[in-house]
């Protein structure tokens, strides 16, 4: 029997939720409150949308940071290659890229959007743009908890057999997600865990980190700490900013500290920079000694140009306390010792995460503890589902946070029982 099913939100996770129930025979309505559908899709893989990974399954759900396990249903149900076989079924042709990245041949994610706006037509998806959901329509019948649809803004009540939420996290606003569906759950006594914004740029607390505003540093150790803790460890690209620090290693770093930075009793979160992670100390010496006997007669602070670049080497100076007009020949083992001890751990105070409006993904959400893995059915509230972002659920960079959304999706619309 077919059923009438609302999807609240048209995002990655709720048009593959009216594709997942469409294809099952069910009659299938989508409700966004932006003027088009996806608008964040858009955005993704900055304008080329990195539509998802094309590692083994496995692979792909280790990178998944928060709740691996309640993936396991989902990305079995429908995988990364389904997903790639759906765009390319529809006229766009995929290409995988290094680290097994997965985007468009035209680099264009408004492809991705083509592709899935002409699936949705085909199995004749109605989408209702400018329409904002204000309230779940609850009831209570024998002490059991049923979704009968949702009203919106305008105060018009969609009735529904089942009704899927899928309104994304609270990052990037701007495209739409601003965390209605967490206000939307609470109020079918859903749990919300803690709400943090993750693979976001982080601040910090040394004055010399702004001077060094620009400066992208290539092939560098990073690792997190608080106290004795590694929170985190990587190796890769960086960024300076005027605020404190970004690029790649240190979006992956921020989904692993945000517990430990709203915990100041524990101790600061430090980020320790390994400059040369290629040299142990005493190799790292030799090449120092080798680029003195290079510049004998020069002052210390005009020495390093072969070391490091031109706008780290003030800093350098600076913190290792030696004079920069010191003759490089007067400089002593012990100080040269200080030279490799803070090239091997240049060391930073994390302070905070970003804001929200930043960050690429929302960490925390729906419990998965009240979510059927299989189905995505509430297991509060009958006749209502979750998709995307907004479960607790969140990845690592490279296609998987949409995987994620694409998964279960899929997975709430199509285990739709008719
Ligand atoms: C800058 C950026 C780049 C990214 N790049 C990548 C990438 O390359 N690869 C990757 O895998 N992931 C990437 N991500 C993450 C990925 O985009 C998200 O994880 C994914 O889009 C989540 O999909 P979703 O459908 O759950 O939520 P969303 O995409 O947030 O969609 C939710 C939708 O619900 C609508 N909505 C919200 N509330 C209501 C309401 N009350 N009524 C009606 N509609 C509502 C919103 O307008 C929105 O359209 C990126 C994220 C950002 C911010």
């Amino acid at each position: 029997m077919s059923k009438n099913v609302v999807i609240v939100g048209g995002g990655a996770a709720g048009i593959l939720a009216a594709l997942g129930a469409s294809k099952a025979g069910h009659k299938v309505t989508i409700l966004e409150k932006n003027e088009k559908l996806g608008k964040k899709i858009y955005i993704t893989g900055k304008g080329r949308c990195n539509v998802t990974n094309a590692s083994s399954m496995e692979e792909v759900r280790n990178h998944v940071i928060s709740n691996p396990k309640f993936m396991y249903s989902s990305f079995d149900q429908f995988t990364n290659e389904d997903l790639m076989k759906l765009i390319e079924e529809e006229g766009i042709p995929l290409k995988t890229e290094r680290g097994n990245r997965v985007f468009p041949v035209s680099d264009k994610s408004s492809d991705i959007l083509k592709a899935l706006s002409s699936a949705l037509k085909k199995n004749k998806v109605k989408v209702e743009l400018h329409t904002t959901v204000k309230k779940l329509l609850l009831e209570s019948v024998n002490d059991e908890m049923i979704c009968t649809g949702v009203e919106a803004a305008d105060g018009k009540a969609y009735k529904a057999d089942v009704v899927i939420l899928a309104t994304g996290g609270l990052s990037y606003p701007s495209t739409g997600s601003t965390g209605d569906g967490f206000k939307f759950s609470q109020a079918g006594g859903h749990k919300i865990t803690a709400l943090r914004p993750a693979l976001v740029p982080l601040e910090t607390k040394e004055e010399w980190v702004p001077s060094l505003q620009g400066l992208s540093l290539r092939n560098v150790e990073v690792e997190f700490k608080q106290g004795k803790k590694k929170l985190y460890s990587d190796f890769g690209e960086m960024l300076f900013t005027h605020f404190g620090v970004t690029g790649p290693v240190i979006l992956s770093g921020s989904s692993f500290i945000g517990k430990a930075l709203e915990k100041p009793e524990k101790g600061e979160v430090k980020l320790k920079i390994n400059l040369k992670p290629a040299l142990s100390d005493e190799q790292l010496d030799a090449r120092i000694l080798r680029d003195f006997e290079e510049n004998k007669n020069k002052q210390f602070g005009n020495s390093l140009g072969g070391l490091l670049p031109a706008k780290m080497i003030p800093v350098i100076v600076d913190l290792v306390g030696i004079d920069k007009t010191k003759k490089v020949c007067e400089v002593s083992k012990a100080e040269r010792r200080r030279l490799v001890e803070l090239l091997h751990n240049l060391t930073m105070t994390i302070t905070k995460p970003r804001e929200f409006k930043e960050a690429i993904i929302t960490q925390g959400g729906v419990s998965v503890k009240q979510i059927n893995p299989t189905t995505m059915d509430s297991k509060l509230v009958k006749g209502l589902k979750f998709a995307g972002e907004m479960i607790d659920v969140d990845a690592h960079t490279g296609g998987y946070n949409l995987q994620i959304a694409w998964s279960t999706g899929w997975a709430a619309g199509r285990t739709i029982e008719g």
